[in-house]
Order: C-alpha cells, then sequence, then structure tokens
C-alpha cells in the first residue's frame, strides 16, 4: 500500500508484536490493527514528505514465536524491495527481537541501506504509548541520508526510546521500561533528544564495490548453555550428546572462566573432538572473553573451545546458525567464529 509518492521512500514491516496493537474499544481487549488503516492511528506520518509503504505479515506473531523461516521471509522482503526504497523499518516484539536484527545482520551481506527495527512496550493504540515516537523516530533514520545522498546508517540496527544501536549488539534489557534495550559492548550509533546526534566514526561504511547478497540458509542444532554453581554432570553430558547437536554457545563466568572439575572438561573435550564447536561468552552484561587470564579458563583452551571475545549471546547463537547453515566445515566455522563478520565482536583484524 503506498501511502506518499515522494522521496525519500521506506518500507515498513510489521511482523507483530506490541507495538501494532490498538485497544477493541467494545472489548478493551488488544487486537492488531491493520496496517491499511496505518494513517489513522498515526497521522502524524503525513508531516513527514516520504513515500512510505507497508507489508504486514498475516498473521502477524508474537515475537516469542520467532523462527529462522521468518527472517528469511524478511530478508525476502527487503531483497525484493531493495532498490525501490531508501531504507527499511522492521516492527517487531522487543522479546526477541536482538536475535532478530542478530540473524539479519549477517543474513544481508554487503548492506548498503538502513534496516532499523523497532517495537514498543505499550501499543500504539495506548495514550501513553512509546510506539509512536519508536515508529516515527525509526523511519526518520531509516530515511536520512548525507548531503552526497548516501544513507547516514547502512546496516541493521535497533532503535529504541533514545537509542540506535547495531543491532547484533543489542539485548532486551527491561521488560517494563521504556528504555528497553542496550548495547553494552558498543557505544550507540546515534542518540536521539531534541536533535539526532549520529555518531559517523561508529557507523559501518559499506564497500560500493561490494554487491549485496541476500542468505536466506540457517541450522538450529545449536544449544545455549548456561553454567551455574552446582551443575550436575549428567545434565551437562545429555546437552553435549543431544542427537544433532552441532555448537553450543557457553555461558561461562566473568571473563570466561568454568568450572575445573575433570568431569567438565572431559564432557567438554569430548564434545569437540566429536566436531562440535563450543564458543564461550560471558555471563556478564560487559565485557570480554579472555581465556588466557586465569587457570580455570585456560583449561577451556584445552579442551578446544573457541572465544566468543564479547559477544551478546543473541548473536552468538545466530551466527553459529548462519554459519553451519551454509555447510562450512568445522575449521572454517571456527576461523570466521573468531573474526568480526559485520560489527558484531569487538577484535582487531589481523
Ligand atoms: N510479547 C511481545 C513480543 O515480543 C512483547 C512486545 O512486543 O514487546 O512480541
Amino acid at each position: 500500500m503506498v501511502l506518499y509518492n515522494k522521496y525519500p521512500s521506506v518500507l515498513l514491516i510489521y511482523t507483530g508484536g506490541t507495538i501494532g496493537m490498538i485497544e477493541n474499544s467494545e472489548t478493551g481487549a488488544l487486537e492488531n490493527f491493520n496496517f491499511d488503516h496505518l494513517l489513522k492511528h498515526v497521522p502524524e506520518l503525513k508531516r513527514f514528505n516520504y513515500r512510505i509503504s507497508s507489508y504486514q505479515f498475516n498473521p502477524p506473531i508474537d515475537s516469542s514465536d520467532m523462527e529462522p523461516s521468518y527472517w528469511a521471509k524478511l530478508v525476502k522482503i527487503i531483497n525484493y524491495n531493495y532498490d525501490s526504497f531508501d531504507g527499511f523499518v522492521i516492527l517487531h516484539g522487543t522479546d526477541t527481537m536482538a536475535y532478530t536484527a542478530s540473524a539479519l545482520s549477517f543474513m544481508l551481506e554487503n548492506l548498503a541501506k538502513p534496516v532499523i527495527l523497532t517495537g514498543s512496550q505499550l501499543p500504539i493504540g495506548v495514550l501513553r504509548t512509546d510506539g509512536k515516537e519508536n515508529l516515527i523516530t525509526a523511519i526518520e533514520i531509516a530515511a536520512a541520508k548525507h548531503p552526497d545522498g548516501t544513507p547516514i546508517v547502512p546496516e541493521v540496527c535497533i532503535f529504541f526510546e533514545n537509542l540506535l544501536m547495531r543491532g547484533n549488539r543489542t539485548t532486551k534489557i527491561n521488560a517494563e521500561n521504556f528504555n528497553a534495550f542496550r548495547s553494552h559492548n558498543y557505544p550507540a550509533l546515534a542518540h536521539v533528544g531534541i536533535h539526532i546526534k549520529y555518531e559517523p566514526h561508529l557507523i559501518h561504511k559499506p564497500d560500493p564495490e561490494k554487491v549485496f547478497k541476500p542468505h536466506y540458509l540457517f541450522d538450529t542444532n545449536v544449544v545455549i548453555l548456561s553454567l551455574f554453581p552446582g551443575i550436575q554432570e549428567n545434565v551437562v553430558s545429555s546437552i553435549l550428546h543431544a542427537p544433532n547437536l552441532k555448537a553450543v554457545v557457553l555461558r561461562t563466568f566473568g571473563s570466561g572462566n568454568a568450572p575445573q572439575k575433570e568431569w567438565f572438561i572431559n564432557l567438554l573435550k569430548d564434545a569437540t573432538d566429536r566436531g562440535i564447536i563450543i564458543v564461550n561468552i560471558t555471563q556478564c552484561s560487559s565485557g570480554a572473553v579472555e581465556m588466557e587470564r586465569y587457570e580455570t579458563g585456560y583449561h577451556l583452551l584445552e579442551a578446544g573451545v573457541i572465544s566468543g571475545y564479547d559477544s551478546t549471546p543473541e548473536s552468538a547463537v545466530t551466527k553459529l546458525m548462519f554459519l553451519l547453515g551454509h555447510g562450512l566445515s568445522n575449521q572454517e566455522i571456527r576461523y570466521r567464529m573468531n573474526r568480526s563478520l559485520v560489527g558484531e565482536i569487538t577484535k582487531r583484524e589481523r
């Protein structure tokens, strides 16, 4: 549905989630609203001189039901419309938004246009909603260009409340507060107040020589295993022997430390010997894994565990699913996990 014919142009994709809900005036229940009626609910959009088109998932999904097949669908929509729009805004439930943002950052290789995810804590049809501001600002960011016509933010981001963040660095940190997302290990790409203050030196600069390439494949034979004092051998063993398991995101303590018990290290070693990739990330919100720092971390290195550096769990697990989905060898996946593909980890390239 085309709302305007003037440039710049933004494609709005509604996947579901709280933002797209309105209160049924008769029953009081929250229902998904039809995006064909977007202008009725967000008349402020008329004040943009933008061409805004919309696409709606049918039916819209709660983001707890998000799946790689929906990520592929999003990539298909973006790829199909890539040349026709200046930017893309994806409205998404907040619960798994950071997973989707991470996945899309890997799937949209050589992306040179903004893909901005946003949502809200209160439905757009509720008086005190945060949805309108999030939506309006996300659209403005998706359409923003430098004087030479190139986009200001040509990467996958999450915009929420007042922060524009690199998508694969974000985590949902609050189930109630309007300020619900953080990028702990990479600074915000823009702060939004009276002005939108972009940080150009932090924003990815696409290589104009490289052609946009969409990817669709994932292998979901992965697990996130979070350690805790008292974790039992039979539990760890049954996870590491799960049929078809190919990779583990191991959430360790502090700077990448884990129990030194023999059974634990032996189980990890046996798993890596069987070709299972184990990536070490920290349970702390900020900071990176340094397995060389303490003996407890060193044992993990010796067991064949690789570092996830300062990766979020969302980014580590989607990166593994993405790499596994492309049929790469164990060695190639370990090599790529050790590198930043799209700014998802802080690591100097050698
Ligand atoms: N459960 C909703 C979802 O993630 C919550 C939200 O939209 O904020 O889809």
